[in-house]
Parts: structure tokens; sequence; C-alpha cells
């Protein structure tokens, strides 16, 4: 009975963060969070194709719908398994989905930026190639993840190390995904209650006003979308929310 209970309360729950979900995409009530009536060109900096669907569509379906420019800088092919070529094309079809306009979509294969847990990226060259994108396309704003980087992958930690470095030389400003503990990384919706709660200041909860293309998106990423993936994508908080945080040197 005890565990009947339980799961009722969880199922309960669930539905109820799916219906603010719901709630914030039909009546608009959206986070603060560059809203403003001026369209800024902001560039979302990610590490692998499929970091952007895997982590960041709360944030992409907001800019998206609030009328940004959004551009995506992608530092490497994700040719860890030699599927550079494949990865590269998944990628621009998750960008189609996610209504990116596709030359606004950039991806590197530089011989030091390569995917892989043992590969370093030096914080100089990320920082210069960063450097060249803001300037081509006038970005005014940047988006990447923080310095735990979600899964605490390498390459993911060393974009922000290299913004940090880019932002001693810029006026550019900056936000970080903030990475949350395990239980929380995969408690799906539930998630947006205790984002709510750090979201104050220089810290903004963005709901995804679209759940069901974070599962669109990611499923373009065919040599990727392997059952532990759609799991993934179906019980990770970042499907639904993400909170972002000023990058204050
Ligand atoms: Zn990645």
């Amino acid at each position: 009975m005890a565990w009947l209970m339980f799961l009722g309360s969880i199922f309960v729950l669930w539905v109820a963060s799916l219906l603010k979900i719901i709630h914030v995409t039909y009546t608009g009530s959206k986070s603060g969070f560059l809203k403003s009536d001026d369209h800024r060109n902001v560039l979302l900096v990610i590490a692998h194709p499929d970091d952007e669907s895997m982590f960041f569509t709360p944030t992409i379906n907001y800019l998206i719908s609030l009328g940004h420019n959004l551009h995506i800088l992608c530092l490497s092919n994700g040719n860890a398994d030699g599927l550079g070529d494949t990865r590269n094309r998944e990628l621009y079809q998750a960008c189609a989905v996610l209504k990116i306009p596709l030359n606004q979509v950039k991806v590197l294969d530089h011989p030091d930026l390569q995917d892989g847990f043992g590969n370093v990226w030096n914080r100089d060259l990320v920082a210069k190639v960063i450097k060249e994108d803001v300037v081509s396309h006038a970005i005014d704003l940047i988006i990447t993840f923080d310095n735990y980087g979600v899964s605490g992958h390498c390459n993911h930690r060393d974009l922000n190390h290299g913004i940090r470095r880019f932002l001693n030389d810029t006026s550019v400003e900056a936000w970080e995904l903030v990475s949350t503990n395990m239980l929380r990384k995969y408690s799906g919706p539930f998630d947006i209650w205790l984002s709510h709660l750090s979201a104050r200041g220089e810290t903004h909860c963005l709901l995804n006003e679209k759940p069901f293309k974070t599962y669109l998106a990611m499923a373009q990423h065919s040599s990727q979308w392997l059952w532990f993936r759609k799991l993934f994508v179906f019980f990770s908080s970042y499907s639904y929310v993400n909170v972002l945080k000023k990058i204050n040197n």
C-alpha cells in the first residue's frame, strides 16, 4: 500500500510538472531573460553535434520564440568514433527541426579541437575561434556550458574555460548552463520546481515550451539515437528546463 501511494505521488507530481510547462507554453508567462524588444545576436557554443538537442533545447526554443537571432558554433564534428561527417550532417538536421537558420550553424574540424575524453582543448585556441565567430556575426551574447559541463566531459568544460579567457578582452556578455547533481539531472520535469527556486538576480530559469521538439531534434542524430539516449531525453531535466547563470569573470 505504501508503495502504491509513493508511485501515485510520483505520478501526480510528474503530471503537475508537465501541466506547469504547458501552462507557460500557452500563457506566454516567460522568464525575464532577454525579454526586451531588442533582438539580440546570440551565439550558442557547444562541443559536439547533439549537445544542442540533449542539453540546450529549453534555451533554444525560448530564444527562437522571442525572435532572437541565434547562431550555433560547434567546436568539433564529434569524430571520436570516426563518424565526423555523419554527425556534422545530423547537427544541421536537428537545427532545422529547432528552427535555427542553417546558414547560422557552423561546425569546426580543427586538428587541435577533436572530440574525445582525453583531448584537452587549449583555452587560448578556444577563445580565438570564438572571437572570430563573435566578430564575424556581431554577436553580443554567448551561451555555453558551465565549468562542470553537465556530464563532466572535458570538452564541455574546456568551452567554459576558453570563453572565460575570451571575456578578459571583450564587453560581450556570456551565460552558462548550470549543472545539477545526479538526482536532479534524471528527475525529468520535476526539476522545474527546484530550478525556479534558484532563479534570482543574474540566474534565469527557462522552461522548455516544446519538450516534444527535444525528442524530435535528438532523433535527427541517428548515429547517437540508441535506447539509452532515448531514455535520457525522457528522464533528463535538461529536456524540460535550463538554468542560465551570467558568467562574471
Ligand atoms: Zn558533448
